[in-house]
């Protein structure tokens, strides 16, 4: 038995709501290079920028996290880099100063009395404080959620440059590589019976190098219904494995009619963000698969509370990313290591996507796999050089 484990049978160091109250809150934007731009429908991104946050406690408690958006922009579900740093100096740090850490939906309560939404500046928050339990504790954060059940995870690749040749000479180094088989092709932008056509033979080229790979689309709502119930089913007969979000947010209802006529997955991802609207849809029939996001779900506690939901009405998890750093991307791995009903794996790709990273190990990625790291708290190290050098001025 360690020492810390020991401490833990003291009386006096039970941890209590008396412990761990945060006196410091902090937030910076931190700049980093992509290797290449990142396409979505509704978007197009060179750069990511993400903001971490360090949260202290009276007792010495110090724990850090990260918020980030596609592109650190807004195009994606409203908030930017920017909104998350004056939300969380302006209201959200402020809010929690005096509340324990070791009541968490203490801490998540005073956030959500000082400000509505903002789910992925509250996540930067709530992964703060979960790292820092961790450490308090000296147990992964996983432990948490049951303990970890994969040691690594299925991991997807995003054919995200919108040209076939360099998507498809991509796909076939990630498989040469045996670092991806699983791909998820960016349509949606152009005439959608040509997007169909390069999804179509993005997918036979790769079929034709690796039989066994797997084909997703993610059309970030590009379509109508009337244009999505049209086409989607080439994509069914052609052998795509997964369709996301083929039409706009709000059309939740029209997901679900889709889900209806095909037998293909449809998962729906900016149509849904927390426990309530994800409980909906799936009462709805609206999401064959549920993409568990720690970033829009509001923070590893909201987002195992969605993944909970999910397991209740019998609906097979993803786990899904906001192209975070290897330290965001290790507050996923934590979580989605604990569900053990993830038969879709993960798309925790930031840091494969990323020129500089932000940890002092980077994230291990072989045999189509992601590693789950090994450690207290988040189980990685911020490299504070690195967030020194890349930091906004
Ligand atoms: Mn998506």
């Amino acid at each position: 038995m360690n020492h810390a484990a020991k401490d833990l049978h003291q009386p006096e160091s039970v941890p209590d709501r008396r412990r761990g109250i945060v006196d410091h809150v902090s937030a910076t934007v931190v700049d980093l290079p992509l290797r290449r731009a990142h396409f979505h429908a509704t978007g197009t991104h060179a750069t990511q920028s993400v903001v971490i946050v360090e949260l202290r406690t009276r007792d010495g408690l110090v724990g850090f996290g990260e918020g980030g958006t596609p592109g650190g922009t807004a195009f994606w579900g409203g908030e930017c880099s920017e909104t998350i740093k004056v939300m969380i100096d302006t209201y959200l740090g402020p809010a929690i100063l005096g509340k324990s850490i070791f009541a968490q939906e203490e801490v998540l309560a005073a956030m959500d009395r000082v400000a509505a939404g903002n789910q992925f500046a509250k996540a930067a928050i709530d992964i703060a404080m979960h790292d820092a339990l961790g450490r308090a504790l000296n147990v992964p954060v996983a432990l948490f959620y049951g303990g970890a059940v994969h040691q690594t995870i299925p991991v997807l690749w995003a054919l995200a440059t919108a040209e076939f040749e360099a998507d498809v000479a991509d796909a076939i180094h990630q498989l040469d590589a045996r670092l991806h088989r699983t791909f998820k092709i960016k349509i949606g932008k152009g005439d959608p019976q040509a997007e169909v056509r390069r999804a179509i033979r993005t997918a036979e080229a790769i079929w034709s190098h690796a039989a066994d790979a797997r084909c997703t689309v993610d059309l970030n709502q590009a379509w109508d219904e009337a244009t999505a119930a049209q086409l989607l089913p080439q994509l069914q007969d052609t052998g795509f494995a997964l369709i996301e979000q083929p039409v706009a947010a709000w059309n939740v209802a029209g997901m679900a009619r889709l889900a209806q006529r095909l037998a293909v997955p449809i998962l729906a991802d900016e149509s849904l963000w927390d426990l309530h609207d994800a409980s909906d849809a799936f009462t709805r029939g609206a999401t064959d698969v549920y993409a568990v996001k720690i970033a829009k779900g509001g923070g590893i506690r909201r987002a195992y509370k969605a993944a909970a939901t999910a397991e209740a009405a019998g609906v097979p998890l993803y786990g899904g990313m906001a192209l975070e750093s290897s330290f965001g991307t290790a507050a996923g791995l934590q979580l989605f290591s604990a569900l053990p009903g993830l038969p879709w794996g993960c798309e925790l790709i930031g840091p494969r996507l990323l020129a500089e990273d932000l940890t002092t190990e980077p994230t291990r990625y072989e045999n189509f796999e992601v590693s789950v790291p090994q450690g207290v708290g988040l189980g990685v190290e911020l490299d504070p050089d690195k967030v020194k050098h890349f930091s906004r001025k």
